[in-house]
């Protein structure tokens, strides 16, 4: 018994479930969502290459799924893991999809039929799916899944279905796998903005989150790639960026820095600099984290671009006759200065995983204070959890960039193959 089982296929998980597979030992790669991707499918582009997010994503997804000796489950969590390093059972709940995934082509004709629409998780909420939907277009696996609790069953998109895949009924399933290691790559979940009232997100439209931005952004997503204030459709000529919204706040108990929102917000402004020169961009913030790999370059080049950086944090965003309009106190100059944008952008922090308490109760392994997963050492052992045989990647063990979490799906993948092969010669 040498497989290993991947819980959790974002960035990490992939690159953790393809460099074990490329070694020759079986993966199961566990995913909760109907399709693998994780977070980095909703972005459009990376800092600091510019690359087009789903560009690099895509080819991977695509090498899981037809690698021969990865096995996908989609929509499918992990209930319960019992033995040791070199002898796991680990107990999967397959949850419903009402979908036959041996038949269904993923040619998307129930979807065009279905009169239901609700809003769109993977465009963070600001667009619509139907009740029987395709994730997004380059999802593995490519096929659809419907949402009972928003079908009418109204009989359309059994109708319109030539290989008869769609089901009325369907069950949830429990099944398990051997495995001799573990490798947990849960990914983060991002701060509901909502909680930081005075910033004014889902009262006011025109503040968004940075990931509303990035859907935005995408010529996929819910505006075709063009930047719309969701008050009156119209192109903002003035945005400005919050930093640290939900990171570095004692006050809601997330003192932690989230890593990546410094950089992100420092991308989408040099992106909107570089389509539209005439737009505004101000960015307010603590201070600038540049601390990766050609990072300051990046950060050098959105000043040379114009996007003006602001030293101070807003108390409040607040709507006035003229729109919106924030006080700030550039603690620079000790200036106090009112801005007056036509859109505002909260860059907003990374936390552990929703369900990473469950997972811990469940599966025994400890936590930090902050809800991140604990791993043996922080600086020499950063992918060993205190549990042997079971390993963390990617932000299920703090706020990353892909470029580390790669990194680090990569350095939890040879710890499981070594226990693999151990397991193999016993
Ligand atoms: C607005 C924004 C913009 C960003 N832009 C960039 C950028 O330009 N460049 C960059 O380097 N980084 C960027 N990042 C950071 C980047 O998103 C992360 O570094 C990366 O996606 C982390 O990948 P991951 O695999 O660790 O986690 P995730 O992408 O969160 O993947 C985790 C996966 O695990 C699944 N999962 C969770 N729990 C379970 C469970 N119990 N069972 C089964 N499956 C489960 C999830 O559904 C998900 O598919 C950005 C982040 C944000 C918020």
């Amino acid at each position: 018994m040498s497989n290993v089982v991947v819980i959790g296929a974002g960035i990490a998980g992939i690159q953790a479930a393809l460099d074990i597979a490329d070694h020759g030992i079986g993966v199961h790669l566990i995913e909760r969502e109907p399709t693998i991707g994780g977070h980095m499918a909703q972005l459009d582009k990376t800092f600091p290459t510019n690359d087009c997010s789903m560009c690099i994503l895509s080819p991977k997804m695509v090498d899981v799924e037809r690698h021969p000796l990865i096995t996908i489950h989609t929509c499918s969590e992990v209930e319960k893991i019992e033995g040791e390093v070199g002898h796991f059972t680990v107990t999967i709940k397959k949850l419903p999809r009402f979908i036959d995934e041996e038949t269904c082509t993923g040619c998307g004709d129930c979807v065009l039929i279905c009169p239901v629409e609700v809003y769109n998780r993977f465009d963070a909420g600001i667009g619509v799916r139907k009740a029987i939907y395709k994730p997004h277009p380059q999802a593995v696996p490519d096929i659809v899944v419907k949402d009972p609790e928003h079908c009418i069953e109204c009989g359309l998109c059994y109708d319109v279905c030539g290989p008869d895949a769609i089901r009325r009924e369907d069950k949830e399933q429990k099944f398990t796998l051997h495995a001799s290691s573990i490798v947990i790559t849960t990914g983060y979940s991002i701060f509901d903005a909502y909680n930081k009232k005075q910033f004014g997100h889902l009262v006011l439209p025109d503040v968004i989150t940075s990931l509303e931005l990035e859907r935005m952004m995408n010529a996929s997503g819910p505006t075709g790639g063009k930047i719309r204030r969701l008050s009156d459709g119209r192109e903002p000529k003035s945005i400005v960026f919050i930093q640290c919204v939900g990171s570095r706040d004692a006050t809601i108990n997330r003192p932690w820095c989230s890593c990546v929102c410094c950089m992100q917000a420092i991308k989408n402004a040099i992106l909107i600099r570089e389509k539209n020169p005439g737009t505004d961009v101000t960015i307010c913030y603590m201070d600038i984290r540049s601390y990766g790999k050609g990072y300051e370059e990046y950060f050098e080049r959105a000043k040379n671009l114009g996007v003006r950086f602001l030293r101070g944090m807003p108390s409040d965003v607040l709507a006035d006759k003229n729109g919106m309009s924030l006080q700030v106190e550039n603690s620079e100059t000790a200036e106090v200065q009112v801005l007056h944008p036509d859109l505002v952008v909260l860059s907003v922090g990374i936390g552990p995983s929703e369900r990473s308490g469950e997972i811990a109760e469940r599966f025994g392994i400890p936590l930090e204070d902050t809800g991140f997963i604990k791993t043996v050492h922080d600086a020499v052992d950063t992918v060993a959890t205190l549990c042997p045989g079971i390993y963390v990647a990617g932000t299920a063990t703090a706020p990353r960039d892909i470029p580390d979490s790669v990194a680090s799906g990569g350095s939890a993948a040879m710890r499981a193959y070594i226990d693999a092969i151990r397991t193999r010669s016993e």
